[in-house]
């Protein structure tokens, strides 16, 4: 059940932009999923903490999250090994943590890279990630990633496949193609493109879903929706990083395209794919960002109505082109930005899941989470092919990677909640 929930955090921070680090040293952010039904697991983690307390005096921006059922055991007991824990969180809910890590920690937009290293940790799950291109060739002026993962390098198909095929052996269903700009899949090979890279999947037998992340919005032919939209198991969501919504933001970020040429990147999505569901990527009080620009960002947000907007308050990293500048919007107005952005776009989110109650949706089972102390019934988790997070009761006949259609119920700006149902309609 441990394991189950790590991954399932791993899951929430990869998805949120964050990759493992090497070492404990790399890391920016330590998470401890404790245990308090074993001494001897409960007193690991005291270890633990006790390490990180020691580890934090030489590296005070460590954010150190602790989850699991230590978090549950009792306070008083619990209060003199708290002192290195910054945020504590329940296994279900990873909100706390993203929060934290957005505020003190922002994710490097899109890497995965080590997502390899945690593989096998993720035996029997439906849901595993594949490397499809490492690297990246851009020079995003916040970004560290092509400074320490290298130039783009696509791996080839037929190892894709193959490594698809043996995750599909040990259970997986649906499978999420990582790369920093997946969608320039193949450029760095000649002759083959991501849209190539999804038809060959799609021929695995027992895989039923397909999503890729991380995507650039340059890279966003018409082509790739038209794959989004024909290729079967290819589900109908995208994940298209803004980080800006004004241009001279944009072009401080050398992100490479306009506000303009965005914005009619999701139109051209949308009319090829009606039913997409879009999530994006916004920086906040990037350097030098004037309110007027950040009203940009908030423009774009309330215009384009994404289901899922990832925020972050911009922070320098050592080492990139931005490290040089002057950070100079003050943390406490990073901070009223990023909730400014939270509070618009809980309002969409709200709004959008609650089109989804009263209709059935096919949900892809993932697991099942048993009750804990402070939290409700026990339940099942699964997703949408639009990625949206599924509750349900449990009933005979569950089991993870299995498809049911699912009656929604009730919504949050979060997930859905519902109940198996044999009825045949799916919005998506
Ligand atoms: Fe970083 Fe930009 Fe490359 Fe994404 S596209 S990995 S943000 S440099």
């Amino acid at each position: 059940m441990n394991q189950a929930d790590t991954e399932r955090i791993q899951r929430e921070l990869f998805t949120a932009g964050h990759s493992s680090a090497d070492t404990l040293q790399d890391a920016t952010a330590v998470v401890v999923n404790g245990c308090a039904i074993r001494e001897n697991a409960d007193r690991k983690v005291w270890g633990m903490l006790g390490m990180l307390k020691g580890l934090k005096k030489n590296k005070p921006h460590l954010v150190v999250g602790l989850t699991g059922c230590t978090v549950h055991a009792d306070a008083i007991e619990l209060e003199p090994h708290l002192q290195p824990v910054d945020v504590t969180f329940d296994t279900l809910n990873a909100e706390p943590l993203l929060s934290t890590l957005a505020r003190t920690a922002p994710a490097d937009s899109d890497l995965y890279e080590d997502v390899e290293a945690h593989r096998d940790t993720a035996v029997g799950s439906p849901c595993r990630f594949v490397n499809a291109i490492y690297g990246c060739d851009k020079r995003c002026t916040y970004c560290i990633v092509p400074f320490r993962r290298g130039a783009q390098r696509s791996r080839p198909i037929n190892e894709i496949v193959q490594e698809i095929c043996q995750l599909r052996d040990a259970g997986a269903r649906d499978i999420t193609l990582l790369g920093q700009i997946v969608n320039a899949y193949g450029e760095d090979m000649g002759g083959k493109s991501l849209p190539d890279l999804l038809e060959d999947v799609d021929l695995i037998d027992g895989i039923e879903r397909i999503r890729f992340t991380t995507a650039h919005p340059r890279y966003m032919t018409q082509q790739l929706a038209e794959a989004i939209r024909d290729i079967p198991s290819v589900c109908e969501e995208i994940n298209l990083p803004v980080q800006a919504g004004h241009d001279v933001t944009l072009k401080r970020m050398a992100r490479g395209y306009s506000v303009g040429f965005y914005r009619e990147t999701i139109d051209m999505l949308r009319s090829v794919v009606p039913n997409i569901a879009l999530t994006t990527d916004v920086i906040v009080g990037f350097c030098g960002e004037t309110r007027d620009h950040f009203e940009g960002s908030l423009d774009l947000i309330r215009d384009l109505r994404f289901d899922q907007v990832h925020v972050a308050a911009f922070s320098k990293r050592h080492g990139t082109i931005a490290d040089e500048w002057e950070d100079d919007v003050p943390a406490e107005e990073k901070m009223r930005r990023l909730h400014e952005v939270e509070r618009y776009q809980t309002e969409i989110a709200e709004d959008i899941n609650r089109q989804y109650v009263g209709s059935t949706a096919d949900v892809l089972l993932e697991e099942f989470v048993p009750s804990k102390a402070a939290i409700n019934e026990p339940r099942w988790r699964g997703r949408t092919r639009a990625n949206k997070l599924v509750f349900l009761p449990d009933t005979e006949g569950l089991v993870p990677g299995k498809i049911i259609p699912v009656h929604i119920v009730s919504a949050t700006p979060w997930s859905l909640r519902g109940s198996a149902t044999v009825a045949t309609t799916a919005p998506r």
